[in-house]
């Protein structure tokens, strides 16, 4: 079984800056790559990744999302001048070139593939790219946002093509949309993209119609994009948690990726003059830890954006040691998502032909800020369909309690009623608490009207009676069906 997390990174990849004044421009330093990576080895967290090295991309691989003749220019700016640079630049939105950019945008899509074969190859479980220039923004035939080559979308096609992949989920958390990566896959059924971005109405960069939540793809990839406008600033890591509990993760779990690539841009982080949002870097620690249970752990992390110097390394260190299977900060004062963000959830739900299932236990419980996680499965849990939807039910709690969780399995008879259900029940549970990847559940069928309404429902009730618990007794009790004040703060998940 993979095991372990890759770090890929190379130091050339900063050896291109702004060679001239543009106040847009400016905010992409060398230093973004460099810091992140100074952090990653201040904190022994570097030492722990598996180092794996940096190639170039072929033309070929380029070719998979970008055209001939886009190619051919850029690489024309390796024996540019800087005023021809300078007017090269002009044709793109946003971006600027330098001689040795090309040279860093090839090395940095060949580092996102070298971390797609380790992962592929189950060499590692998981890891992250730290590359420059970021790429989410670039398209087919044009340079956009600092972006020259499209590093995530070349690796989903790479790894659809290598390795035969049949559903590719995306996670696009940099605080743009990466509209690149939407029109390359808003037609195609095999790759899901989801991105939350700042938009305000449209009237933040870069300022598109189908940036908003009405884009869902188009013809047999209708349904496979999913777009979380953020219409104000300020969100926090309530906002965040509440976009992954109440859209992601339902569509994301339908779907059932083979593959978990992440834009992982920074600018989604507190004090990042893009951005202007507050989550803290914590929060990244849970968004990673809360995708590593699909694809049976098979997650790819490729930096984007992220501008505010100390926040994107921190953040770096955050979502690298989770995918270490570090246990995640716990986060206090989570409270209900803000009316803006509300209305921007509710939006793309009623967009979307998703699971109406609104998520249930994990808000509850992430509101509670539980001091342990105590888990009980019984009889009915071992069923062989059953066990690992209690595997990933107890990955996702992990996020929880710093990681403390205890597990009682209440079978009447380990070996001998039923032994191989039970048996079955105590390894994937084993799995998932140790961090290991549990099976995944398959592609989720759509839910009954009346499940769901049923669900609702449940949710509304505890939701009422939520409020009660928190008032000091300390112990959320939660089986479906009940939740009761107890005496001590614990969490207790029942699944049974
Ligand atoms: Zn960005």
């Amino acid at each position: 079984m993979a095991s372990g997390s890759a770090l890929i990174f190379d130091e050339e990849m900063s050896d291109y800056k702004l060679l001239w004044t543009d106040p847009v421009c400016e905010i992409e330093v060398p230093e973004r790559l460099t810091v992140s990576y100074e952090a990653l080895k201040a904190r022994g967290v570097a030492e722990r990744c598996k180092q794996v090295p940096v190639r170039l991309a072929t033309e070929q691989e380029i070719l998979l999302a970008h055209s001939e003749e886009y190619l051919e220019a850029v690489k024309q700016t390796l024996k540019m001048s800087v005023e021809e640079l300078k007017a090269f630049s002009k044709q793109y939105n946003d971006v600027y070139f330098h001689q040795n950019i090309y040279h860093c945008a090839t090395m940095a899509v060949g580092a996102t593939l070298q971390l797609v074969d380790s992962v592929m190859k189950r060499e590692v479980r998981n890891g992250m790219a730290l590359v420059r220039p970021p790429g989410h923004h670039s398209q087919r035939s044009a340079a956009n946002g600092f972006c020259v080559f499209n590093n995530v979308a070349i690796a989903a096609l790479y790894a659809k093509k290598t390795y035969n992949l049949n559903r590719v989920l995306i996670v696009d958390w940099d605080v743009h949309h990466g509209q690149g990566v939407q029109y390359c896959f808003e037609e195609d059924p095999s790759v899901l993209y989801f991105s939350w971005h700042r938009y305000e109405h449209r009237t933040f960069w870069p300022n598109l119609p189908e940036s908003d939540y009405t884009s869902v793809g188009k013809d047999k990839g209708s349904g496979l994009n999913v777009n979380l406008p953020w219409n104000k600033v300020g969100m926090t890591n309530s906002d965040y948690l509440a976009a992954f509990f109440h859209v992601l993760l339902p569509v994301a779990y339908e779907f059932d990726p083979e593959l978990v690539l992440v834009s992982a841009g920074f600018d989604s982080a507190i004090g990042d003059p893009e951005g202007e949002m507050c989550a803290l870097p914590e929060t990244f620690a849970h968004l990673t830890q809360l995708l590593m249970p699909l694809a049976a752990g098979k997650m790819c992390v490729v930096l984007e954006g992220g501008y505010n110097l100390t926040s994107l390394a921190q953040s770096v260190c955050q979502t690298v040691q989770s995918l270490l299977g570090d246990p995640a900060p716990q986060l206090s004062g989570l409270t209900d998502p803000c009316e803006s963000a509300l209305d921007s959830i509710q939006n793309v739900r009623s967009s979307l032909p998703l699971p109406a299932v609104l998520s249930l236990i994990l808000p509850l419980a992430y509101e509670f800020n539980p001091g342990l996680v105590l888990g009980v499965v019984g009889d009915s849990g071992a069923k062989t369909h059953l066990a690992p939807v209690w595997g990933h039910l107890t990955s996702l709690l992990q996020g929880l309690a710093e990681g403390r969780t205890l597990t009682l399995l209440q079978v009447r008879d380990i070996y001998f009623i039923k032994p191989f259900q039970n048996i079955h029940l105590l390894a994937v549970t084993v799995s998932a608490l140790s961090g290991a990847p549990v099976p995944p559940l398959g592609p989720l069928g759509a839910h009954k009207p009346e499940d769901v309404q049923m669900m609702e429902k449940e949710r509304q009730r505890l939701q009422k009676r939520w409020s009660s618990v928190q008032e000091g007794w300390g112990l959320l009790r939660c089986t479906g069906t009940t939740v009761i004040p107890q005496f001590t703060k614990i969490f207790y998940g029942a699944y049974n």
